[in-house]
């Protein structure tokens, strides 16, 4: 029987991919491809034809190189937890996962680190602790993603609201473009004026423009307490009027999470916790810490935040007083996306508005799950403006073209941009969002990004069709 040119060719690239890495690093079987066919985004599913495993940037590069010249879509992968598509192998071809890219190198003289994009956040921010110093970007998945993910997606997290998110760490990155290159964007310096800066253009571009292995970010002190309280109120738009007047006054939390009344019923009882007393009068709660380095200092700032609320009709406050409950809320917090995706709240936005305008934000959403029928909640980093809003519409599965859902995500992103938002703060547009940027942007803008994208990648072959479609 003749074998067919497409055939031959996957067996030659196949085999050129395993000259590179090693026979054990390349996987075609059935199972290593359907563990890379998914993220935690819905229930979209799309298998890649071969998963490569590199340990090196001069690996990934000369892999790369075969890909550009025989046009395969590559697709790059941290951890899979993302939650807008980014890592979906939607064209097929080669999916590069960073799983064996996982060394540290702590710089203690210049509080910075070096980390391969395949070490898991948590991992690092342990790392850097265990010699006083601190990493504070904390996306909620923090136990499972990857550093190279949090990179592309320019991710957030509770602490971003006092110490920024990760683009304000990081200071250098080693690439490999999609031409087969390597290349540094910047250098190790805390100041840097020299040129474009490609460092900043890279962070959120989501594996579109190159792939991150290298990340040279920047380390704080690390602060010696934090004070946390939970603060339930009666109503839920007072707690989104709260938010913005604690700044107001003069405070700045390094977190300030608020989480709806049905979420956190849903998540007390999924992770089976008792520890935030949940009665029928409360909509919402406000999570608020503090810390630093003076504990006189931080109990007059929680007492002084508690005193401003009691205007905002808020209930009886709740002060996590040793490291256990501390913990206890913070599960809570961290597990509510996971809780109410499996209640059935499966699509999840990640809408951002001046934080004064949280509440106006708040009761649009509610009056648009009343016009659109569906149930909704609302939860996330309200002290950055940041609000994650999850929809339940029976019977609904999320697909990309979902007529049932469709024109309700629009509404709600247009109600986002008519308060001064954007349609995503954290999580990027991916695959799942890229339907709605023209909401967010003229043909101007989107044909500046266009051309930025062709001047990386000239065949379009990396994460193509993720953020916009190529014209
Ligand atoms: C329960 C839960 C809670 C979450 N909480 C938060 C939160 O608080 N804040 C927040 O910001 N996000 C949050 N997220 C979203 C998600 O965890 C982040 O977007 C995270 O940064 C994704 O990292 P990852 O390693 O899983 O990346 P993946 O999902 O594997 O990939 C994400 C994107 O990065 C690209 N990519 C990955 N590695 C590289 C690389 N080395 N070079 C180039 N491109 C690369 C991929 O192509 C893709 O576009 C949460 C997700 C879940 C499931």
């Amino acid at each position: 029987m003749e074998v067919s040119t497409e055939k031959r060719q996957f067996v030659e690239h196949l085999q050129a991919f395993r000259n590179i890495l090693g026979e054990s690093f390349v996987f075609t079987d059935e199972e290593s491809l359907n563990n890379y066919a998914h993220d935690e985004t819905e229930n979209l599913h799309f298998l890649p034809d071969i998963v490569l495993k590199p340990r090196t940037a001069e690996e990934l590069a000369a892999t790369m190189k075969i890909c550009n010249a025989h046009k395969i879509p590559v697709t790059p992968r941290g951890a899979g937890t993302g939650l807008s598509g980014g890592a979906l192998p939607h064209l097929g071809g080669v999916l590069v996962s960073f799983e064996r890219m996982n060394s540290i190198d702590i710089d203690e003289r210049n509080l910075q680190v070096t980390v391969e994009p395949g070490v898991i956040t948590e991992v690092l921010q342990n790392a850097v602790k265990e010699k006083g110093l601190f990493y504070p970007p904390d996306p909620s998945s923090r136990g499972s993603c990857f550093i190279g993910g949090n990179v592309a997606e320019n991710s957030g997290g509770p602490k971003a609201v006092k110490y920024g998110v990760v683009k304000d760490y990081v200071l250098n990155l080693q690439v490999v473009l999609p031409t087969g290159e390597i290349i540094w964007t910047g250098a190790n310096v805390l100041k840097n004026s020299t040129g474009y800066n490609l460092t900043q253009l890279m962070v959120g571009s989501e594996g579109t423009l190159g792939l991150v292995t290298k990340i040279v970010l920047k380390l704080l002190p690390h602060p010696t307490y934090e004070l946390l309280m939970l603060v339930p109120f009666n109503n839920l738009e007072k707690a989104g009027e709260a938010v913005s007047a604690i700044f107001r006054a003069g405070f700045t939390p390094s977190a300030l999470e608020l989480v709806e009344i049905n979420a956190l019923k849903i998540v007390s009882s999924f992770v089976d916790s008792t520890v935030v007393p949940v009665t029928d009068d409360m909509e919402a709660h406000l999570i608020i810490e503090v810390d630093g380095n003076n504990m006189d200092v931080l109990m007059q700032e929680m007492e002084a935040i508690a005193e401003l609320l009691t205007q905002f009709d808020c209930g009886e406050i709740f002060f996590a007083d040793d490291a256990q409950q501390k913990a206890e809320l913070w599960k809570l917090r961290r597990r509510v996306a996971e809780a109410v995706k499996l209640d059935g709240y499966t699509i999840e936005e990640d809408t951002v508005v001046p934080r004064a305008a949280l509440p106006a934000l708040i009761r649009g959403v509610k009056e648009l799950g009343k016009t659109h029928h569906f149930k909704v909640v609302c939860y996330g980093h309200a002290g950055d403006g940041n609000l994650h809003i999850r929809i339940k519409k029976e019977g609904n599965i999320y697909s990309l073209n979902n007529p049932n859902v469709i024109p309700a995500l629009r509404a709600l992103f247009e109600l986002v941009k008519k308060l001064g938002g954007t349609i995503s703060g954290e999580h990027g547009i991916g695959l799942i969002q890229k339907e709605y940027m023209g909401i967010m942007f003229e043909d101007m803008q989107l044909e500046l990004m266009r051309g930025i994208k062709r001047t990386f990648d000239p065949n379009n072959i990396l994460n193509s069709g993720k953020i916009f479609d190529q014209k």
